[in-house]
């Protein structure tokens, strides 16, 4: 008898994931069956990584699996959302099963840290192709949403910018310096879901960093109607990446997971507060404006002048 996919399905996912109490049913039916609760909303979200698009084709699996569990996560946390259930989409050009323990292990330590159970999927043969779509609770009204920006609002990040861009640069052969300390910051990153709960009721808006700065605070400022001030002399950035000396890395680079947000003045002090729990940290980089667009302002003065140069960032 071949190995087939319900071995596969069987062997590696069945019991990869904790067990939840709203999950009625789960890997092996039609269809999982799950209990949302009634003073809940819920929220999902998808996300595809494809072999030699999102990552290099020789990804350390187990790295792979973790990125693919993240990335959902990193929508969830800019929601405010507590994450709950994952549905994992597979498309694998061969059995390798030392890649599958490696890949499922990586996916499945990332679950488990936050209780995330998976509960269904879909396994076909073609090139390497990993979809997974992530599902979150949250109360009514408290979600993070991109259109609640209001003028004055200060602007912050968490961690800091530029980090995952350089180590892309560095495997490319673009960059010679050393970036091993970066490299989690590309292949794990850690989704950002304690700040994004705690920012529930402070935060006016929020987004998750995957696209760069310039990209993602851009779609709160044009869902919001508003435009920003971001001093250049505080955007956060590693030692690795400050030593590049070049603003596309922190503010145009993608995959970072960080998350962006404006807070009120009168929530400044609340927002200081509930940052006592949270493991990760933040800053404040500029302001919201009236005028549309982002106002890139230099350390000694005026503006930087990102012209054309812009569309090759992102
Ligand atoms: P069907 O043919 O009815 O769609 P499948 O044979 O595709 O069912 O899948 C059998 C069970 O295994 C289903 O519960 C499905 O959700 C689950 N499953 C299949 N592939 C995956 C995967 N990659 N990850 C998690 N669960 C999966
Ligand atoms: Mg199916």
């Amino acid at each position: 008898m071949t190995y087939s996919e319900f071995n596969l399905i069987d062997e590696f996912l069945t019991d990869l994931t904790v067990g939840r109490d709203d999950v009625v049913l789960g890997i092996g039916d039609d269809c999982a069956l799950l209990d949302v609760a009634k003073d809940r909303l819920l929220a999902v979200s998808m996300d595809t990584l494809v072999g030699g698009v999102h990552f290099f084709a020789d990804a350390d699996p187990e790295s792979l699996g973790h990125k693919a569990l993240a990335v959902g996560l990193s929508d969830l946390a800019a929601m405010g959302a507590a994450p709950a259930w994952a549905t994992l989409a597979l498309t694998l050009p061969d059995i390798d099963k030392p890649w599958l323990r490696c890949f499922t292990t990586g996916f499945g330590r990332l679950a488990a840290r936050y209780g995330v159970q998976l509960i269904g999927g879909d396994t076909t043969r073609g090139p390497l192709s990993i979809s997974v779509q992530v599902h979150g609770l949250v109360v009514p009204g408290s979600a993070l949403r991109r259109d609640g920006a209001g003028v004055g609002d200060g602007i912050y990040v968490s961690g800091t910018l530029g980090d995952a861009g350089l180590v892309v640069r560095a495997r490319r052969g673009d960059w010679l310096g050393d970036v091993a300390p970066l490299k989690d910051r590309l292949d794990r990153p850690e989704p950002r879901l304690t700040l994004g709960r705690a920012l529930r009721g402070i935060a006016s808006a929020a987004i998750d960093i995957s696209d760069g700065l310039s990209s993602d605070l851009g779609h709160i400022l044009r869902a919001s109607g508003v435009g920003a001030a971001i001093d250049l002399s505080a955007i956060p950035q590693s030692p690795e990446v400050a030593a590049v000396g070049d603003w596309t890395l922190p503010l145009a680079s993608g995959d970072d997971y960080e998350l962006c947000f404006s807070v009120p003045p009168v929530r400044a002090d609340a927002l200081m507060k509930c940052l006592d729990h949270v493991d990760v940290e933040v800053t404040r980089i500029g302001e919201i404006a009236v005028t549309p667009g982002i106002r890139w302002c230099l350390p000694g003065g005026g503006l930087l002048d990102v012209g054309k140069g812009w569309e090759h960032f992102s």
